[in-house]
């Protein structure tokens, strides 16, 4: 739980807001003052996030919204609501939406790679892109952007050769949009989890857990909440001269 309110004020868009990363993302933030957009394809699991969050802290204003961040309509659609709303973009945006389609690379058929594709990669370059639209053209002084990549798009997986290329693809895209954006004062970093337990990993059988398990350093799985707290920094003034960076919350599993 935190222990200050570094966000106090910030408007913050969590996309994946739902579920597991993004859901402890979203609360972290509202612990420390955010106004939180929770953003997800299931307007059932946005509302309960939504209803989870504190928000007796100054000024504080949640909203549950539906997105499809594959869709360039529905994500502008999106931001449009939000400005429309609060009359400014967010000038946070964790964009934690993502999907699994796990096969072997000989038997991965190009459905399951295209949609991994676009949720988990095109649907970062949309949520960033039209974030930092939205903050250039209103001249915000400043916007911290997370992507949520994963560590594995660094090492690879047997078995997911479409997500660890759409994570590989989300963290260089992190790096070029940081190195384009930073004359407008928006950050832009990469959070890459380890195994981190939530709905996602509670479909990885557990022989395979317990084969990676004991590869890491730390001895167990992550929490979602280890995550958000990383995103907390990222996310505050603290953070204020990290731009480019990738970050491992992996409890040192496939350090360097
Ligand atoms: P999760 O519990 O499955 O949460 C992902 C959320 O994204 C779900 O609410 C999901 O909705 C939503 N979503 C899926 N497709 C979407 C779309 N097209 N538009 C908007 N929302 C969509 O998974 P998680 O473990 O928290 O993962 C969050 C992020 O962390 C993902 O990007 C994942 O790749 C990354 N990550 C996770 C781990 C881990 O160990 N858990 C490790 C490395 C990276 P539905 O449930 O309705 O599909």
């Amino acid at each position: 739980m935190a222990a200050t309110a570094r966000l106090i004020s910030r408007l913050t868009l969590v996309t994946g807001g739902g579920s597991g990363i993004g859901r402890a993302v979203c609360q972290r933030l509202a612990s420390e003052g955010a106004s939180v957009v929770v953003a997800d394809i299931s307007e059932e699991s946005a509302n309960e996030t939504m209803k989870s969050l504190i928000n007796n802290l100054r000024g504080q204003q949640h909203t549950a919204a539906v997105v499809d961040v594959s869709s360039k309509q529905s994500v502008k659609q999106l931001v449009t609501s939000i400005q429309t709303r609060y009359f400014q973009p967010p000038s946070v945006c964790v964009t934690a939406a993502g999907i699994t389609q796990d096969d072997f690379l000989l038997n991965m058929d190009e459905e399951k790679f295209d949609r991994v594709i676009q949720v988990n990669l095109k649907g970062s370059f949309l949520v960033t892109q039209a974030v930092a639209q939205a903050l250039v053209a209103c001249g915000a002084p400043k916007g911290s952007i997370i992507t949520v990549g994963s560590i594995l798009g660094k090492v690879g997986n047997i078995g997911q050769v479409n997500y660890t290329a759409s994570k590989g693809g989300v963290e260089s895209l992190t790096r070029t949009a940081a190195k384009e954006l930073s004359r407008f004062g928006i950050r832009c970093n990469c959070v890459l989890p380890g195994f981190i337990s939530t709905p996602m990993t509670d479909q990885v059988p557990e022989k395979v857990i317990n084969k990676v398990l004991p590869l890491v350093p730390l001895g167990r799985m992550g929490e979602a909440a280890e995550v958000a707290d990383v995103c907390a920094f990222l996310a505050s003034d603290d953070s204020g001269y990290i731009t480019g960076a990738s970050i491992e919350v992996t409890g040192g599993l496939f350090m360097g």
